[in-house]
């Protein structure tokens, strides 16, 4: 199996440090909203990674973290929490909305079949851990402190060790953007917070003061007062934790190769002496409609988003598979609706592949298998992978065979193709308007027909057009499971 190793910017032979066993570890989210379907794009590749491990006949164990304690808006350290915003938002606390959106995440990942993680890390349930791991980087002398915090020192670090800090970034050099406050007191700009004190100093909690920073739902007494960990430690502490002081792979979105990434990096070998992460992937951008995603633009979808249009969140996992992971995916709702027209053609195709009769074709079986393997295995090809699933479909192997070959591929896939397609009546009105857009076509009215399909699509039901006319279909709603 080769995969592309961001660390090294080149496609590598994956070799495991034990024969069978592989850590991986995902870096989850800050569970501060509901996440988006950019990010989801990340998870599912992540889960796809590890079902073609397990195919390759490793045994993983799939590690992730849960943000839930307070990050900075900001990139950097200074800014208000995210957690805490929306508590005052929601007026709830930061425990409650960490609650909440830390379950709706768990949710919607099982609506889009991702693996259940062996380890579901909470930041907030190992601050023993971040604590002693930053004890261990101050024994090195990698830290210092200021009035707001305990810091990492990256050139006392990239002095004494000889490594070079922030080899995973693709910036040449990273540095305070103009969208982050500057922080006047640190050493070199891309030092980063371990600790952060909740009053200026690092009061304990008795002798608090008006701070601006002091009205917080979450905090812990530490070594260097009263406060919570930096943004990045909880990786560092929690990886290293359940995967050994250097494992296999670490997934993340593409963002997080710039400055989150190089920090952990830096905690990590910072403290141990050893080589962290033997393979870094990171996930491509989502674009929507062509443009970036994002929650001021509005177009940062949700899975229930999805699920309001009556489009099945498995639709989403299929179009992720449309592309591959470190190319852009553009998100319109027409290419999802294509999306969820395939996978429910792909279901009724293997519904009907359930007869006994045996033909001919065996060599293609493997052939096919291999095909299939071949595609996951150069890198997690899944546009290739889809491809030859549809080959399966149209050659002349055998129902049985193709049966279980594209049930075996759904174990990567997760598509749930053996689902029984739901047949539905098309009422009247529904297809009083397939005549008319049928009409207006005709007469190449493109935008009245257009208008149509929309009504058509409000009322529930998709149209796509085929060799042998239009093809019209109710929107399946999935409940929660
Ligand atoms: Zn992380």
């Amino acid at each position: 199996m080769r995969i592309f190793n961001s660390l090294t910017r080149k496609k590598e032979e994956f070799k495991p440090i034990h024969a069978q066993n592989v850590g991986m570890y995902t870096c989850g989210p800050t569970v501060y909203d509901f996440s988006s379907i950019g990010n989801f794009r990340t998870y599912v590749t992540s889960d796809v990674l590890r079902r073609t491990l397990t195919l390759n006949g490793y045994k993983v164990k799939s590690v992730m973290n849960i943000t839930d304690v307070g990050h900075l808006t900001g990139d950097g350290d200074l800014g208000e929490d995210k957690l805490a915003k929306a508590a005052k938002r929601e007026h709830k606390t930061a425990w409650d909305i960490a609650k909440f959106y830390g379950e709706a995440f768990e949710k919607d990942s099982k609506k889009l079949n991702i693996l259940p993680h062996d380890v579901v890390a909470r930041a907030t349930d190992h601050i023993k851990e971040q604590i002693q791991l930053i004890r261990r980087l101050e024994g090195k002398g990698f830290t210092y402190k200021t009035s707001d915090g305990i810091y990492f020192d990256t050139v006392k670090y990239e002095k004494d060790t000889g490594a070079k800090y922030g080899e995973l970034s693709t910036l040449d050099e990273i540095k305070e953007g103009s969208r982050v406050e500057k922080n006047p007191e640190k050493k070199n700009p891309r030092d980063f917070a371990l600790w952060k004190f909740s009053y200026k100093g690092g009061r304990s909690f008795d002798s608090a003061q008006d701070d601006a920073a002091s009205c917080r739902h979450m905090e812990w007494e530490s070594p260097w007062g009263f406060g919570f960990p930096g943004w990045h430690i909880e990786c560092s502490a929690m990886s290293m934790k359940y995967l050994g002081e250097t494992f296999d792979v670490h997934t993340g979105g593409e963002d997080l190769r710039q400055t989150h990434h190089p920090n952990e990096v830096a905690q990590s070998e910072g403290a141990t002496g050893k080589k962290f992460v033997n393979y870094w992937m990171h996930v491509t951008f989502l674009l929507v409609d062509g443009k970036r995603m994002g929650k001021s633009v509005g177009n940062a979808y949700t899975v229930s988003d999805v699920e309001k249009k009556g489009i099945e969140p498995l639709a989403l996992r299929y179009l992720y598979l449309t592309a591959h992971y470190r190319d852009p995916l553009n998100f319109t709702w027409e290419a999802l609706e294509g999306a969820q027209s395939a996978l429910e053609r792909l279901r009724s195709q293997v519904s009907n592949f359930s007869s006994q009769e045996s033909g001919g074709g065996k060599g293609k079986v493997k052939e096919y298998r291999d095909k299939f393997t071949d595609a996951l295995d150069n890198d997690l090809g899944t546009p290739q992978a889809l491809a030859v699933v549809w080959d399966v479909v149209k050659s002349d192997i055998s129902s049985v065979d193709k049966r279980k070959l594209i049930l075996s591929f759904d174990e990567v896939l997760g598509l749930e193709v053996s689902k029984v397609p739901q047949v539905s009546k098309v009422p009247k009105e529904v297809r009083e308007r397939v005549r008319q857009r049928e009409e207006l076509r005709k007469q190449e009215k493109w935008d009245e027909a257009d208008k149509v399909r929309k009504e058509m699509l409000e009322m529930g039901y998709t149209i796509k057009d085929t060799d042998s006319g239009p093809q019209v279909k109710k929107l399946r709603v999935t409940s929660n499971k």
